[in-house]
């Protein structure tokens, strides 16, 4: 009888773990989905940085910088020290009136090695996401020689983006034989979390390098998310 009363318990307990776990996941899932200004305006009031919901956008991006600029990484999220700093990229963009994303590239022992982020409406380019301008930037520099065959990396180097990459990004990074990482999923439009979808011989490519959603803090989750729906902001982009 104390044995099932016991295995009862049991069965209770971790029922109610596991209901607490779903909760936990799916109120993260529903954070990552912004629809609107109202809603943007509300998840930037939440974070920790002071912004009013009457605050003009460049009052906005001020608070975030003086925050972002002080965030210390903690050891706890191994990779906080690599969104900090995609975020600050995707921050420089959003204060030059483009869009917010950033991202770096991580060399085999952990050192950023180049960084960038998104310019499509800087320079009228649509091709200017983040990774697109990292890449090209850093195949025509001279430090790429140490880290390149042809226009292949040599195994080890990741690119790390503020948020997930889209299809674009995504074959270009395997292209090149680099590791994805990346702070925030992209539930609309990532490319990274549905390598099924691609063409049998990409997703062999893709299948060969590592990618991941990176080790980062809810915080750094949350500045990555809301900086790239930053355009919802002052409506910013073709129309
Ligand atoms: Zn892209």
């Amino acid at each position: 009888m104390k044995k099932a009363l016991f295995f009862a318990f049991a069965i209770l307990f971790v029922f109610q773990l596991n209901g607490q776990d779903n909760a936990a996941a799916i109120s993260d899932q529903n954070y990552f989905v912004t629809r609107n200004r109202e809603e943007l305006i509300r998840k930037l009031v939440d974070l920790p940085c002071g912004i009013k919901a009457d605050d003009p956008v460049k009052v906005i991006f001020g608070k975030m910088k003086v925050f972002l600029v002080a965030f210390q990484p903690s050891p706890e999220y191994s990779d906080d020290i690599y969104a900090k700093a995609a975020n600050l990229q995707a921050l420089e963009s959003a204060m030059e009136g483009g869009y917010g994303i950033g991202s770096v590239l991580i060399s085999q022992d952990g050192k950023i090695i180049a960084a960038a982020h998104n310019s499509q409406m800087q320079k009228h380019r649509s091709d200017l996401h983040a990774e697109m301008t990292l890449m090209t930037d850093f195949e025509e520099s001279h430090k790429s020689k140490k880290y390149m065959i042809l226009y292949v990396y040599k195994p080890g180097l990741t690119v790390f983006s503020s948020a997930e990459p889209c299809p674009m990004c995504f074959i270009r990074i395997n292209t090149a034989g680099a590791d994805t990482k990346y702070c925030t999923p992209g539930p609309d439009d990532g490319m990274a979390s549905r390598t099924d979808f691609l063409p049998p011989a990409w997703k062999e490519m893709a299948l060969k390098r590592k990618v991941s959603l990176g080790d980062c803090s809810p915080v750094m989750q949350k500045f990555s998310h809301l900086l790239f729906y930053s355009f919802l902001l002052d409506d910013r982009g073709p129309k």
